[in-house]
């Protein structure tokens, strides 16, 4: 088929042959009461589902300039009344079945209002209220006529003429017609007898009569069922507001026209290309959409006319049907390969626009999404506008939809073509959106437009699509400024310059333990002294595996000291992870102290006891390897999808980095900090360097100190503590059943290391609304944190944002292709810069899948790590965080890769396949909900056990998880 042919406009000109071809309608019986067609059956279903509400309300405005003659347009639009049926007509239950009901003769109230003795602002902005709410008044459907007119005098010689109806008489063909009528009768009104001479024969309501009898063509329908069965894809589109249970329809609109020369532009394009406007501006929607949610499988929404035969062509009535296109693609498809293929499913989904939408629902009944239509959230509109209808020589007139306050679907894309000039319209729920979001909405639009025009045969993930303003956010400047720490090599000369300079301050207390600057530093010498003689020095790695106390960080110093890198093994893990850890890292050396060294079995390896350690009396002295920023300092395992926990292996220069971005990211530095976190995860190390480094005293947490609430508000006020570090979720326990006088010393509290919610900002405000609230984030992987944010109690939004990049991190939000996604699209969290570790311990697989080479460094060996997190931009310009796109959980704070629970699971014999989830089974949400929730579980779905004595065997067998974290494995039977 010629490409021609696909033009709505094409279909048009041949809908002869299809009159012809036995297509024609004949009048109905004789009768008051009619069927619906169905089209209007769908709006009156949604009537009924969403009654009083102005959604499918339709508003058009004529501004008249020079000497109108008011009775005469009057007289006019009353005469239209009287030959168009459907104009009379009102809506009914009749046997539980709707009818339109003809009446003969209704009262259209044509209500005049004269604004002319106001002054201009006031004139302007009466005129908005009295347009804006008739345009939004419900219609009763019961009562006819589904039409309102208004006529608003401004001057004698400057009126405004507003219509209102409602959609369910009139498609937007419709209004050319009554357009037409009004300015033929406005110029030579008929009388009464030529008038109804001119009614047309065959009415709207026929048209309804003759559609219910037709059979639908089980070919069309086999075809809808081919492409609408199964599954369907949700699109992905980023929004402001989470979606409400019951959309309200209220909506805003944003309108632009594109520049001359683009237009210009886009109509050759189209033209060399064989394509209409219409599937030339659709594909470029298309791209739009895929830039913005990532997904490849695409629904749009768009009208279509029914009015297959001559004899509709001048009625007036509803014949719009709404026809699904889906387009899949693939994101390295040029965009004129692109624009063949919705050429294509156009033509197709044309060819097959019979079937009645509504029939389709019911017959492929898709899974309802919250989203009020159940196969796409947006609809994209092609509207060529008629020319402007001549009332006389002496009469100017300007006319336009006038659309306010309401919107059918999540997002529409309207564009219209008049004298030249394309003009995209953007209607939106405001549900969802905000009005700054549809200007960049806009913005990228216009972008894709111009890049395509360049280069159309460029692939649809490399249309340039970022505006300037972005290009300046996402880029920034990336100058890695030297900072308060240029001078030193390695993290523990920052400390010893800490001991100097504060001798006799508390470095370290814990419970009833505390240790001066001067004997914790002689203290970790002595530990430093005793590990130099068993290693070799440099980046040898030796396993610290004690209880919380002050020597356990004296021990930590004392590793570091002696040149070693410090890997912390909680005493708390099981058996085999910490055998894992030991092998994997190959560690030759173990500090432990008396009170953990009887649970360490782990081989052949030599272990250290702190505790058998002597006390010198004198200040010991050592000369340790000295260490750079190239040399390990610390090695962190984490959960692993393989099956394994993987070691991350932190640098001098990494932590060093870390630390010093804390200097100038916060107002103070800590005068006591709080260490609340395990020394084997990296949040610890936060508080570890920052308060060391600087002078402050570290309050190290007993053991389960987050199970005793009064205990902990205890700790606070009798340290004085004025920083924390505590997971979002700990810290709500903590504000909501703390006594508050006992917090009344804090002055900075950061959550870190899974998502904070606005609900604990809320009550962190409320409570202690002087202390500082910051959002850290960041994985093991960059050292500690890549992005940070100052929590403002001003700030409502649906995420707390994790803010900006801070200690000289580079961060990108990408796409699967590594393009940068616009701002407010999600992408995955790339970060860069001197906190990146690099590396895995043996494991160069996994290192090569999470370090990625930089995509925007020329020329460099520049890596970037996938965070396997996504976020995206909010309009100031921080970074908020979506959840994850992988399988890796947070629960309670540790890092868990769901994948390696189902490896494990799936060693046993027994098992065939294990699934496994984390899940809030009392709240029943699903991921990032719970994992801010206290009642979240992972639980596992594992297919073919045979008993229960399997399945309680199998439990016991499972020692992956730490018992007293609560990780329940619950099982379902297939
Ligand atoms: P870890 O390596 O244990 O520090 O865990 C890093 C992971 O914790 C990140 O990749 C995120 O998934 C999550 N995470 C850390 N900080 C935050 C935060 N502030 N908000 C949300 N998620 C976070
Ligand atoms: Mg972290």
């Amino acid at each position: 088929m010629e490409n021609e042919k696909l033009s709505l406009l094409s279909k048009w000109k041949s809908r002869k042959k299809m009159t012809s071809g036995g297509f024609s309608i004949l009048k109905a019986p004789q009768s008051r009461n009619y069927p619906l067609s169905r089209g209007q059956h769908r709006l009156y279903f949604l009537e009924q589902l969403y009654p009083n509400n102005p959604v499918y309300n339709s508003s058009e405005i004529y501004h008249f300039y020079g000497p109108l003659d008011i009775d005469r347009l009057r007289e006019s639009l009353q005469a239209v009344l009287k030959v168009s049926d459907i104009l009379r007509c009102s809506f009914h239950l009749r046997d539980g079945k709707p009818i339109q009901k003809v009446h003969d003769r209704v009262h259209l109230d044509i209500e005049s209002i004269d604004l002319s003795n106001l002054a201009g602002p006031d004139m302007e902005s009466r005129q908005e209220e009295i347009l804006t709410s008739d345009s939004l008044a419900p219609f009763n459907l019961e009562h006819a006529p589904l039409l309102r007119i208004k006529i608003l005098k401004r001057s004698s010689t400057e009126h405004i003429l507003f219509i209102t109806m409602h959609h369910i008489i009139m498609d937007k063909w419709s209004m050319d017609i009554f357009r037409e009528q009004l300015t033929g009768y406005y110029k030579a009104l008929p009388g009464e007898e030529a008038l109804t001479d001119s009614k047309s024969k065959i009415q709207f309501t026929d048209y309804a009569y003759w559609q219910q009898s037709q059979e639908v063509d089980p070919q069309q329908l086999r075809y809808w069922k081919d492409q609408l069965s199964g599954e369907i894809p949700m699109l992905n589109l980023p929004t402001d507001f989470q979606m409400p249970l019951k959309p309200s329809f209220k909506g805003g609109s944003n309108v632009r026209d594109l520049p001359d020369k683009l237009s210009g532009q886009i109509t050759d394009l189209s033209k060399k290309c064989k394509v209409t406007p219409y599937v030339f501006l659709l594909s470029a929607y298309y791209v739009l959409l895929h830039r913005y949610s990532g997904n490849c499988d695409i629904l749009i929404g768009s009208p279509i006319s029914t009015r297959n035969s001559r004899t509709l062509e001048k009625i007036i009535g509803f014949f719009d049907e709404t026809i699904v296109l889906r387009t899949k693609f693939g994101p390295s498809l040029k965009f004129t390969e692109l624009l063949e293929l919705v050429r294509q499913t156009t033509m197709a989904s044309f060819s097959n626009k019979d079937v009645p939408f509504d029939l389709l629902v019911k017959e492929l009944n898709p899974e309802r999404s919250a989203s009020n239509n159940p196969f796409f959230r947006t609809m994209f509109i092609y509207h060529d506008v008629p020319p402007v209808p001549a009332f006389g020589d002496d009469i100017r007139l300007h006319y336009t939809f006038f659309n306010k306050g309401v919107s059918k679907f999540d997002l529409t894309l309207y564009v219209s073509y008049e004298n030249g000039i394309f003009s995209t319209e953007f209607e939106y729920t405001t549900d969802l959106f905000k009005n700054a979001t549809i200007e960049n909405l806009q913005d990228h639009y216009r972008l894709l437009l111009e890049g395509i025009v360049e280069d159309p045969e460029l692939t649809i993930n490399k249309i340039p699509i970022l505006t300037n303003k972005e290009k300046e956010l996402f880029l920034g400047e990336n100058v890695v400024v030297p900072g308060p720490y240029a001078g030193y090599n390695n993290i523990y000369e920052i400390f010893e310059d800490a001991v100097k300079n504060n001798p006799t301050e508390l470095a370290i207390v814990f419970g009833e333990q505390s240790l001066t600057y001067a004997e914790l530093n002689n203290r970790a010498t002595e530990i430093a002294n005793a590990i130099l003689e068993r290693t070799l020095g440099k980046n040898e790695i030796v396993g610290l595996h004690a209880n919380r106390s002050a020597e356990m960080i004296a021990g930590l110093l004392g590793i570091l000291k002696a040149g070693c890198a410090y890997l912390p093994i909680d005493t708390e893990y099981p058996e085999k992870r910490i055998i894992h850890v030991v092998e994997d890292s190959n560690v030759a050396l173990i500090l432990s102290d008396s009170k953990s060294i009887t649970i360490l079995d782990c081989g052949p390896r030599e272990i250290l006891n702190i505790d058998e350690i002597g006390f010198s009396t004198e200040n010991p002295s050592i000369r340790p390897p000295s260490c750079g920023r190239d040399d390990l300092a610390y090695v962190i395992y984490t959960s692993g999808s393989t099956g394994k926990p993987k070691g991350v292996p932190v640098t001098h220069g990494n932590i060093i980095n870390s630390t010093e971005g804390r200097l100038t990211f916060y107002r103070e530095n800590p005068r006591a900090y709080l260490l609340m976190s395990s020394v084997s995860f990296d949040s610890s190390k936060a508080g570890i360097f920052w308060t060391l480094c600087t002078g402050g005293t570290l309050v190290v947490s007993e053991n389960r100190l987050e199970q005793n609430i009064e205990k902990l508000g205890d700790v606070i006020a009798s340290n004085s503590v004025t920083h924390t570090l505590m997971l979002p979720s700990l810290y709500k326990t903590v504000i909501e059943y703390s006594d508050l006088s006992k917090l009344s010393s804090l002055r900075t509290v950061i959550v870190a290391g899974e998502a904070c919610t606005p609900a604990i900002c809320a009550t962190h405000f409320e409570k202690l609304p002087g202390v500082l609230l910051y959002n850290e984030y960041g994985p093991t992987e960059a050292t500690v944190w890549a992005v940070a944010h100052k929590i403002e109690s001003r700030e409502q939004g649906v995420v707390v944002p994790i803010g900006k990049p801070v200690a000289n991190a580079e961060v990108y939000l990408l796409d699967s292709n590594l393009e940068m996604v616009p701002l407010g699209a999600p992408g995955e969290i790339y970060i860069g810069g001197p906190g990146l570790a690099g590396r895995y311990i043996n494991n160069h697989k996994l290192t090569k899948e999470a370090y990625i080479d930089h995509p925007f460094e020329k020329n460099s060996s520049g890596k970037l790590y996938k965070t396997g997190d996504l976020g995206r931009y909010n309009h100031a310009g921080d970074i908020e965080y979506l959840g994850r796109a992988d399988e890796q959980v947070k629960i309670r704070g540790f890092r868990v890769e769901l994948g390696e629970i189902e490896k494990i699971l799936e060693e046993y014999k027994e098992v065939e396949k294990a699934i496994v989830l984390l899940q809030d089974p009392i709240k029943r949400n699903l991921a990032i909900d719970a994992t801010t929730s206290e009642t979240a579980q992972i639980i596992a779905y594992l297919e073919r056990l045979d008993n229960e004595d399997q399945i309680d065997e199998l439990l016991t067998s499972i020692r992956t998880l730490k018992e007293d974290e609560k990780m329940y494995l619950l099982q379902k039977l297939q």
